[in-house]
């Protein structure tokens, strides 16, 4: 079921009860990660009869949901992450932006949900943004836009929802790691899993994330700050982390990085990543990792540098390593020389002071 979406047009009803600027930049002042919200949401409703209809971006606000909709009971809901910039000239710009909608839909497939054109997905993006531009923190900062759909059909047998919200809210953030950009610390999850072949592990849906949480609270209360995950067959092979891709620098130029197998998620981050480091002559392979291999390639001095990467933390190097049996370090224990390459290329490609050669940034 489609809609004829380029007659979708939104309506925007602008919030009566916005912030007042005062408190906006006072706010400002100590961003922190998603935990502040802009004024306005994008919604749009679908049901199996009228497709895609009722766009409007309006004042944010709780929805109103029936306590047996299907999201609450079957977990039928999937979102993306994404951030708007504001460049140094004033711009605002999106970075790859139809990767999100691309990726969205792949997971609204695999969750037996309804594809959003990807030009309303663009368009309820940009149009938030507009009507929230100020919003959009200057200098290190950025809006973190969250786009996800959620079933609402009350109805408890378990198939399909036959209704659905898509919805975009925006949140000005800082740095995703409380250390800024210090190395980060991992946890590896030898007991917990993240995703299994067959599964939904390539998705970006909620009920990844529940899974996730209690091997995440373990790397929390051993110090880290964020958890890897090994392979569900065999708990051998690095997958990643609990929100972000992995990669591994070589002292021969090589960069390692787990292939998508289905069980981790395409990162955004993580392609373009391989094409600046292929870009700088690095030889980047996609290859099975293994833990083992891991400790012993950081032992050996072979494995020069690690990072993770995604859209909330961008590029953060990988210092300390611990599991059940010890920990390990790599390196200095402190960020490589392609670490910070890779981070500054694509911090400045995002932010305009780097030449965008692969049309990456999108004006909104
Ligand atoms: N893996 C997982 C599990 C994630 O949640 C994310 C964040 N979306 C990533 C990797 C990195 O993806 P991206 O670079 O598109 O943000």
């Amino acid at each position: 079921m489609t809609t004829d979406t380029a007659m979708l047009d939104f309506t925007i009803v602008p919030s009566t009860t916005p912030m007042a600027e005062s408190d906006r930049l006072r706010a400002f002042d100590n961003l922190g990660f998603g935990t502040l919200f802009t004024d306005h949401m994008a919604v749009v409703q679908w049901d199996a009869d009228k497709g895609w209809h009722h766009a409007e971006i309006k004042a944010r606000a709780p929805f109103q949901i029936d306590p047996a909709a299907s999201v609450l009971h079957y977990a039928q809901e999937i979102f993306e992450g994404m951030k708007a910039y504001k460049a140094q000239d004033g711009r605002i710009t999106l970075f790859r932006p139809e990767e999100n909608a691309r990726r969205f839909n792949k997971s609204a497939i695999r969750m037996a949900m309804p594809e959003v054109p990807e030009e309303l997905f663009l368009k309820a993006v940009a149009e938030l943004v507009k009507i929230d531009s100020k919003w959009v923190p200057e200098g290190e900062g950025s809006l973190y836009l969250r786009p996800f759909m959620f079933a609402t059909e009350a109805f408890l047998g378990v198939r399909p929802s036959r209704q659905y919200i898509f919805c975009v809210i925006a949140s000005p953030v800082g740095p995703y790691f409380k250390g800024g950009s210090k190395p980060v610390t991992l946890w590896v999850s030898e007991h917990y899993t993240r995703a299994a072949p067959g599964g939904t592990g390539a998705a970006k849906c909620g009920g990844n994330y529940a899974a996730s949480l209690l091997a995440q609270s373990e790397a929390t209360s051993r110090g880290c700050d964020q958890v890897v995950f090994l392979d569900a067959a065999e708990h051998k092979w690095v997958e990643e982390l609990g929100g972000m891709n992995v990669f591994f620098v070589m002292d021969d130029g090589t960069v390692v990085t787990p292939p998508l197998s289905g069980t981790i998620l395409p990162g955004i981050t993580r392609g373009s990543i391989i094409q600046l480091a292929t870009e700088n002559g690095l030889k980047v392979i996609e290859r099975p990792y293994s833990f083992e291999e891991w400790a012993n390639d950081a032992r050996s001095g072979k494995l020069r540098e690690a990072f993770a990467c995604g859209t909330a933390a961008v590029v953060a190097a990988i210092g300390t390593v611990r599991h059940s049996g010890g920990e390990f370090v790599i390196g200095n224990a402190g960020t490589g020389m392609e670490t910070e390459k890779l981070r500054n290329q694509l911090t400045g490609i995002q932010r305009g002071t780097v030449a965008d050669g692969h049309g990456w940034v999108k004006d909104v």
